[in-house]
């Protein structure tokens, strides 16, 4: 299939903005100190997320406007204003304080996507606590990673996934308390460590002082995986709000009667920057559906909302190319009016496809965890190139860098795709890892991990990781943390895990085992492991294949040679063997 070079962005009068109609002059004219006297700041200094997202705004003429329209899975509504979520935020600060939380303390939350979420992360951060939102699909060892390396004292939970914490509660020891939240009142009695939030919640005073933070004191961490060893914590401070605001201002073109929809959960890194902090920093009406995927419970929250703006993932689109155009004809999709998309690459026939089927292309963006902000974007009011990430956002500088990352290398080389380091939003440590933090930084550039290249014309194009990282459904995984589970199953001797390609999702985790002594190969064993496994990890990190081989490739020094694994599986040349133990 051959496409259109250019397909021409989404343009109408509503979204013309003076300083992106000229990408050049929009680079030069642009300033971060702009955009932070945009912002209000707290009441005699400082800087404070919630502030920013929240109270500014509950002060203002948009206090009683729709700040969250959530919509159950089970069909129920809610909405809450900026006032109501001003005053729910104060108690959970308060709630918060009475639990002996201060400034700099870790509160995490593991929760579904229900209105709680959106208090406690925002609660957290008016108490000057760092958050850190954890997935609720995480398994018991996910969340005692992410829990035990970051020394939480708080996490806030509901009796559906509690029981996974108290699986690994024995090895939590700064863990102090435990907020159950129970909106659907199931029963359930609470253990000696554990309060009820609707019962401190009901208690609290709605009048709270946000605790002074400074621009760069610490906000919130979302750990990330890396090739080796286990999930780190991205940290980031509270100025990142700088560049949720502002990239949702601009790249997701969001404007003050926009009702904005984005799908990803605030587990992620996208459902916070991008489901909590750029449209509420902006004072715009979002849409939170609660369950996962689905094409027509998709829509049918368009529809019923009017979303004029939907921020989604390639997979997700993917999909919704599979569920076809027949169940977008039983919805009035009319209000949309600018589609976005990020996590993965966006394959050119997905944004041919969403013109065809939406009148509208999905505009690919590029950024990661440790970015915390958009950083690469095809903008509404310039032309999309199908397949390309679009180009570096005004205030950030991105570049492709040679093999040693110390030179430039010119259009169209592939190289390492590297971003010059001090915006906003850039993480400020990895958690407790302070030299594999330096590690990402050469000559003022900050290493992204990905290769890319740059065509003449200073548009992005995504080639791969540089790494073994497997990016599966817009999720990173990091092969080291499924080894490191599927070992612990009784039968497992070795394992070697790699991502192959998938029509839907780009990658699928393929894991190879070899098996102990005294163990024989089954159908069922392997059942075993990948139940074993799931209940260990999280869905998105369990492995779709095993397969048991007599024995893993390894390099002289014993280590499993993860590249020989995916050339012999995708039938590619093996490369240098040289160092492959005989
Ligand atoms: P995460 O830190 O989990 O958000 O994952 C970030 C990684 O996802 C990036 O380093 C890329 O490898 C990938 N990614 C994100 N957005 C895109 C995109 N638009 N095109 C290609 N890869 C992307």
């Amino acid at each position: 299939m051959s496409y259109e070079p250019i397909i021409k962005g989404n343009v109408k009068e509503f979204s013309v903005k003076p300083n992106l109609l000229n990408y050049e002059e929009a680079r030069e004219s642009f300033s971060w100190d702009d955009i932070y006297k945009e912002l209000d700041g707290l009441e005699g200094g400082g800087l404070n997320i919630a502030y920013e997202a929240i109270d500014r705004h509950a002060k203002t003429s948009l206090r009683e406007k729709v700040a969250l329209y959530w919509e159950g899975k089970d069909g129920n509504s809610e909405q809450y204003t900026f006032r109501d979520l001003y005053i729910l935020t104060n108690r959970f600060a308060n709630v918060l304080q009475s639990l002996g939380i201060k400034k700099g303390d870790r509160v995490f939350t593991y929760t579904d996507r229900t209105p709680e979420i959106f208090v406690a992360i925002l609660g957290t951060l008016k108490a000057g606590a760092v958050v850190g939102p954890l997935f609720s699909a995480f398994g018991p060892d996910a969340v005692k990673d992410r829990l035990q390396d970051s020394g939480a004292r708080v996490l806030i939970t509901t009796p559906g996934l509690v029981t996974t914490v108290h699986e690994i509660a024995g090895e939590l020891p700064a863990l102090e308390k435990i907020i159950i939240v129970n909106r659907r009142k199931t029963s359930y009695e609470l253990s000696e460590n554990e309060v009820s939030y609707e019962r401190l919640m009901e208690s609290a005073s709605e009048e709270f002082e946000i605790v002074k933070t400074e621009k760069e004191d610490k906000a919130i961490m979302h750990y990330t995986s890396g090739t080796t060893g286990k999930p780190k914590g991205a940290v980031h401070v509270h100025q990142a709000v700088m560049g949720h605001y502002a990239t949702a201002k601009y790249v997701l073109d969001l404007h003050p009667d926009d009702i904005y929809f984005c799908t990803a959960d605030p587990g992620w890194v996208t459902g916070t920057s991008y489901g909590i902090f750029g449209p509420w920093s902006n004072g715009i009406s979002q849409v939170v559906y609660e369950g996962g995927f689905s094409a027509s419970h998709w829509y049918s929250v368009i529809e019923k909302y009017q979303v004029t703006v939907w921020y989604t993932a390639p997979t997700a689109i993917r999909m919704l190319m599979k569920a076809g155009e027949k169940v977008i004809g039983k919805y009035n999709l009319k209000s949309l009016r600018y589609m976005c998309s990020v996590g993965e690459p966006l394959n050119p026939e997905a944004v041919v496809w969403s013109v065809e089927a939406f009148g509208l292309p999905f505009h690919d963006n590029w950024w990661q965890t440790e970015t915390g902000c958009i950083q690469i974007a095809n903008y509404p009011l310039q032309d999309i190139r199908p397949g390309s990430m679009g180009r570096p956002f005004p205030g950030v500088t991105a570049a492709i860098l040679d093999e040693d990352c110390k030179h430039e290398l010119p259009p169209g080389e592939e190289g390492n795709l590297a971003l010059k380091s001090g915006w906003p939003s850039m993480f400020r440590i990895y958690w407790n890892k302070k030299e594999l933090y330096d590690s990402k930084f050469i000559n003022g550039w900050y290493i992204t991990g990905d290769r890319a290249r740059k065509d003449e014309d200073g548009y992005f194009w995504f080639v791969g990781r540089a790494d073994d990282v497997i990016n599966t459904a817009g999720h990173l995984v990091g092969p080291f943390e499924v080894e490191s589970a599927l070992i612990e199953h009784p039968a497992v001797a070795e394992a070697g895990v790699i991502g192959i390609p998938d029509k839907l999702a780009m990658e699928v985790i393929k894991a190879f085992i070899s098996l102990k002594d005294g163990y024989e190969v089954s159908d069922e064993l392997v059942m075993e492991i990948k139940r074993f496994a799931r209940k260990k990890l999280h869905a998105v990190a369990c492995p779709k294949e095993i397969e048991i081989l007599d024995s893993l490739p390894k390099t002289r020094s014993g280590k499993i040679m993860r590249r020989l694994l995916k050339a012999r599986e995708l039938g590619l040349s093996e490369g240098d063997t040289s160092t492959l133990e005989d």
